[in-house]
């Protein structure tokens, strides 16, 4: 039984770490970003709430985020653990999931915490725009998503490290260096005396 946390800002590939770290370590990664982009494309009611806020860079309303997140973590395939991809995001959201996993007997196990600094962020980000056409990623909403996770994500690093839970990793690289690295922080959990 494994729980993770993947966080870090807009653009340090934390999409991409968060398949490769829950591949090993044999549990779902449910990201919030890709459920709200599905359910916008599927034109679902929870889409159009959801829709405004995404290609703004703000953050959907924490009410509606955490129903969606409570409502997935009782499906049958998180009873092995599961990789949170962008979730929690507000202190609010921390309080939601803490109270979940109390209710449930379950605990953290560890928040990842991928780095990388702000130039390179941006540089990555236009550089993805060019790529995916993502509704949210041009220039100004890019340096606004930065603002937001600053003002309302980052300080999640300092609650964590403030438990003994982060593992900070840097994701400055080659892909497969940062792979290396987040494979490296899955076996430590799955074999923590080795
Ligand atoms: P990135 O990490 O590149 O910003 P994500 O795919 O994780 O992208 O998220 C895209 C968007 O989905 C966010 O800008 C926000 O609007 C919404 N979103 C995702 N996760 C959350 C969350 N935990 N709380 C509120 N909004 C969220």
């Amino acid at each position: 039984m494994t729980i993770v946390i993947l966080t870090g800002p807009p653009g340090c590939g934390k999409g991409t770490q968060a398949e490769i770290m829950a591949g090993r370590l044999g549990v779902p990664v449910i990201s919030t970003g890709d459920t709200f982009r599905a359910q916008v494309a599927a034109g679902t009611e929870l889409g159009r709430r959801a829709q405004a806020y995404l290609d703004a860079g703000e953050y959907v309303p924490d009410e509606v985020t955490n129903a969606m997140v409570l409502d997935r973590l009782t499906a049958d395939d998180t009873r092995p653990g599961f990789l949170l991809d962008g979730y929690p995001r507000t202190l609010d959201q921390v309080a939601v999931l803490d109270e979940f996993l109390d209710a449930h007997h379950r605990h953290l196990d560890a928040v990842v915490a991928l780095e990388v600094p702000p130039d390179e962020l941006v540089q990555r980000l236009l550089h993805r725009a060019q790529l995916e056409h993502r509704s949210d990623d041009t220039e100004d909403v890019i340096r606004h998503r930065l603002e937001v996770y600053d003002q309302y994500t980052r300080p999640l690093i300092k609650e964590y490290a403030g438990r003994g839970r982060l593992i900070p990793v840097d994701g400055t690289g080659e892909l497969a260096e940062v792979s290396n690295r987040i494979l490296t922080v899955a076996d430590s959990l799955l074999y923590p005396h080795a």
